[in-house]
């Protein structure tokens, strides 16, 4: 039989080398003046727009189309001015409302502009409530723009972002068409979207301008719930795995996918678990070889590494009987990819394996106790990592590893609101007592920028700033209050005057 293995592409992705036509469609959405073509301009530089027309009702409306850049990000972009035309002539969006559906429908990503110096505009308000019928499920992000102009000092940027938020799509970033300045957020919010997009789109090969680029728009939004949990189980060879993956499709004995038959020739096999669709990374490495071949008995850190990053979870399989023998329950090169996991921010569980192994109670105690402890001391971050002990052989335990997958997923995508945070925030920060006054921060307003894996930034003001201390409490704390225990979480520190 022939073997074929696909091409599979994972992040970073490199957006510079993708067809101009499979990139991902921004549109850039407001009311009159609030910046879009500024931001049009600055995206697309010097490049060439392509002006068209849509002559429509009377109203000659100008779309522009052109291919951004953005730090290594690319993508199309759409300057929805037509809007404006209509807008500025009294009916806002009922005359336009079909052209910019047609737009939209081509769009899988907006960014709706505000002008941050005059408040949220009932216009603002109208375009909102108008996405929000036309285009539930396309993919935004709020920019309040023009915000050069509130870093004066006056702290109403925070205002601002309080109020925006009232529109109800999350939370805004601070940005000036004009000057450049949040051009850097911008990136921030876009690259993990993007980048999930375009490997959904890149890794699903044919058929792909069909499904992901439809022109009624029903599939053009790829919302996060539809992003597949990408799972790799890694370890040295022969502790198990194989047999791992043996027992959880034989349970399942779904296969579902383009490919018929068991997958185990592509990288990408993928299998139903309680409902929900599971793709494995980098299964072929280890799956191809065979006994003889496996040879020396390390982990390829290089091989790994790479999976890690196509990864969102991490199934570490760990050796029981290795563990009852030795002194350290981890061996370098686990440590190594387990610190890698959580670095990469990718959520972690450790698998470990053939405890139909250990012979008596006491062997048995002393993994059961030495793996928690050891898992702590090498990742003392990120408390709470969930560890299973199975038998792959016997068939015991691996349901759980499927449990602890999809929960340590679902809490690596949750998302907190800014109003629910900045509740706990101040109940937080009055449960910490500082050694004095002057050691406490100022942190003004706490809100969650992205998830996969869960992003925080904390407003900080003052002359204190967040120490190395403060981001840990914040987080032990954050894990504590909203159940993400094994999440690698982040917290970026911003000061505002
Ligand atoms: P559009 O109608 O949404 O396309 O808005 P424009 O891009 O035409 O911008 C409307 C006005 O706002 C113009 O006078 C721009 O120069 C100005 N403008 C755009 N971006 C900024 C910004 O970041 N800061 C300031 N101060 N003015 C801006
Ligand atoms: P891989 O190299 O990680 O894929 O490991 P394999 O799944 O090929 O397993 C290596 C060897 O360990 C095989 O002989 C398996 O039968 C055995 N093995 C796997 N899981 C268990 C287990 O839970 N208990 C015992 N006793 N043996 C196991």
């Amino acid at each position: 039989t022939t073997k074929t293995i696909r091409r599979v592409y994972q992040t970073p992705v490199d957006f510079t080398k993708v067809n101009k036509n499979l990139l991902p469609t921004v549109v850039l959405i407001g009311r009159p003046n609030v910046g879009k073509s500024a931001l049009f301009n600055r995206l697309i530089r010097r490049r060439e727009a392509l002006v068209y027309n849509t002559p429509n009702d009377h109203v000659t409306r100008d779309i522009r189309e052109g291919i951004a850049k953005l730090g290594d990000l690319r993508f199309k972009v759409l300057d929805s001015a037509g809007l404006e035309t209509a807008a500025s002539s009294g009916s806002i969006l009922d005359r336009t409302s079909g052209m910019t559906a047609s737009v939209l429908a081509r769009c899988q990503f907006a960014v709706f502009l505000i002008d941050v110096r005059a408040g949220l505009h009932p216009l603002d308000l109208e375009v909102g409530r108008w996405l929000r019928k036309h285009a539930p499920g396309i993919n935004l992000v709020v920019a309040m723009n023009k915000s050069e102009s509130l870093l004066d000092g006056s702290g109403s940027l925070m205002a601002a972002a309080a109020e925006t938020y009232r529109l109800g799509f999350g939370d805004p970033i601070a940005i000036s068409a004009e000057t450049g300045l949040g051009m850097q957020d911008l990136y921030g919010s876009l690259k993990p979207k993007l980048e999930d997009y375009m490997l959904q789109v890149l890794n699903n090969e044919e058929g792909t301008e069909e499904t992901n680029f439809s022109e009624d728009g029903s599939s053009c939004e790829l919302e996060e719930s539809k992003l597949q949990l990408q799972l790799a189980i890694v370890g040295r060879p022969n502790v198990g795995k194989s047999t791992l993956l043996n027992t959880l499709l034989q349970e399942e004995r779904v296969l579902v996918g383009p490919e018929a038959g068991l997958t185990r020739d592509s990288i990408r096999a993928q299998f139903e678990f309680q409902g929900r669709t599971i793709y494995l990374v980098d299964t072929a490495g280890w799956l191809q070889r065979t006994k003889m071949e496996k040879g020396p008995a390390s982990l390829s850190i290089v091989q790994t590494r790479k999976s890690l990053m196509r990864a969102h979870v991490i199934a570490l399989v760990l050796d029981a009987e290795e563990i009852a023998n030795s002194r350290r329950s981890l061996k370098h090169d686990e440590v190594v990819i387990a610190r890698q996991a959580v670095e990469e921010g990718r959520g972690l569980v450790v698998v470990v394996n053939k405890m139909d192994l250990l012979r008596g109670k006491q062997l048995y105690d002393k993994v059961m106790e030495a793996v928690p402890q050891e898992i702590q001391t090498i990742m003392p971050q990120v408390t709470g990592i969930p560890i299973v002990f199975i038998s792959a052989l016997e068939g015991r335990g691996h349901a759980a590893v499927m449990h602890q997958v999809i929960d340590t997923y679902e809490k690596w995508c949750s998302r907190l609101s800014t109003a629910r945070l900045n509740r706990w925030l101040r109940k937080v920060m009055s449960r910490h007592s500082w050694k004095d006054q002057a050691a406490q921060p100022k942190v003004k307003y706490f809100t969650q920028v992205k998830a996969r894996p869960p992003t925080f930034v904390a407003f900080v003001s003052g002359k204190k700033e967040l120490s190395e201390t403060d981001i840990r409490f914040l987080k032990r704390s954050l894990k504590e209050d909203f159940d993400l225990g094994g999440i690698p979480i982040r917290i970026m520190p911003r000061t505002i005057e």
